[in-house]
């Protein structure tokens, strides 16, 4: 594990996640030119264990801006206004799409799920069968309800369906695998563009949108002789990933050193050790969650391991019960949209340590008592810790 000792809080909102100290030395190291020989290798081994990380996509994009910028490079650089996409929409950030579709006037279909479930694979291939699609949007943990895509049944049928597949792995590139070239389901199907950001399970603070493309989301691109962006075309920025120390807007220096420090981090680690660790947290923090007497808002086989979204036991008040956790240090966040007030989020993931999720768990039983609910914190501490290390 990465030594963390610079974390006084206990910081388990679902992004940004809590820094190694690696990273922060990262963060904090002298100032190059973006042009100098050194950054432009620490910018090489950046995209060089960005590709590795992603199965070798075609190219890889890291480019300034959060993760939803990352969404609108993936959407303007794949899909013309006027194009008709599908969303295949599992919760808040299913409705992003929506929204960016809207702002760049491209059309858009959606599969919803109720919030907390999966879409009906039937109805993505329904939706699919009306045809038009240029792409279809998964998000693969939808952060707003801690729930997991299911990429094995919906890759092939989206893939089969000829539409481009643009996947949002912003909660979970990192934890879970997410391959171009490992491919999905029996007929091992493809992704064609991923986008994602640093600040969750890759352990980097938030301000990078990284974005990967498949030869097919590539050729798209090339079929559009222009498209309402200019710092998100990634005609622009192509010189820049492919001769590190060249400039279309400035690299942003101290961001991919850190971005950099986090992926090596990744690697010592080990990307199967990672993804298994993560599946095991996240088993460990719902055992635990429910041994509080608490309980997550999706069901046991439709769970992200990253993040779980929370019930508040009746009596509970959501600005209250935040407010006491953030007087101990503890910051969780809040529940989204139309389950605002209703539940809490807490991530688990990135470089959290089991210390942390132990230190969260107690918390949590503490805090529940002070305000009426009676939750066995020791109880549930000792269930994390026997699911943690087993
Ligand atoms: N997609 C998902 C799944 C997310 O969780 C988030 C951020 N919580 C975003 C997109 C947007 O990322 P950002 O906040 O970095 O813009």
């Amino acid at each position: 594990m990465a030594k963390m000792t610079r974390n006084t809080g206990l910081l388990m909102i679902p992004g940004p996640t809590p820094l190694a100290d690696e990273v922060y030395d990262a963060l904090g190291s002298e100032m190059f030119s973006f042009a100098d020989p050194r950054f432009a290798q620490v910018f090489r081994e950046a995209l060089a264990m960005t590709q590795d990380m992603l199965g070798n996509p075609e190219e890889v994009y890291i480019i300034p801006g959060s993760g939803l910028f990352a969404m609108e490079i993936a959407l303007t650089n794949c899909v013309q206004p006027g194009e008709k996409i599908l969303i295949i929409n599992q919760g808040y950030f299913g409705d992003r799409f929506s929204q960016i579709a809207n702002a760049y006037g491209i059309e858009y279909e959606e599969v919803k799920a109720e919030w907390g479930t999966r879409v009906d694979p039937q109805e993505v291939a329904q939706a699919l069968a009306k045809g038009g699609f240029k792409a279809v949007t998964l998000t693969h943990v939808d952060t707003s309800v801690g729930v997991l895509a299911d990429f094995a049944t919906l890759i092939p049928l989206i893939k089969e369906s000829g539409s481009l597949l643009i996947v949002d792995g912003v909660c979970a590139t990192a934890a879970v695998e997410e391959s171009f070239t490992k491919g999905y389901g029996a007929n091992k199907a493809n992704i064609d563009v991923l986008l994602t950001a640093g600040q969750k399970a890759i352990g980097c603070p938030p301000g990078l949108a990284i974005v990967a493309f498949s030869p097919d989301a590539l050729a798209a691109r090339a079929a559009m002789p222009k498209i309402p962006a200019y710092f998100g075309d990634i005609n622009n920025w192509r010189i820049v990933m492919k001769e590190p120390g060249r400039a279309f807007g400035t690299p942003p220096v101290s961001m991919i050193n850190a971005y950099h420090a986090a992926l090596k981090l990744v690697y010592q680690e080990g990307l199967e050790v990672r993804y298994q660790r993560h599946e095991r947290y996240g088993k460990a923090m719902r055992a635990a969650l429910r041994a509080l007497g608490l309980t997550v808002l999706a069901g046991e086989e439709v769970t992200a391991p990253t993040i779980s979204c929370v019930l508040y036991p009746e009596g509970i008040v959501d600005a209250e019960f935040r407010k006491a956790l953030a007087a101990k240090g503890m910051m969780i966040a809040g529940a989204m949209s139309r389950m605002s007030g209703k539940a809490f989020r807490i991530g688990h993931m990135g470089s959290t340590t089991p210390q942390m999720l132990e230190q969260a768990i107690a918390l949590l039983g503490e805090t529940l008592n002070e305000m009426g609910f009676s939750a066995d914190g020791a109880t549930a501490v000792a269930v994390l810790q026997a699911k943690l290390f087993c």
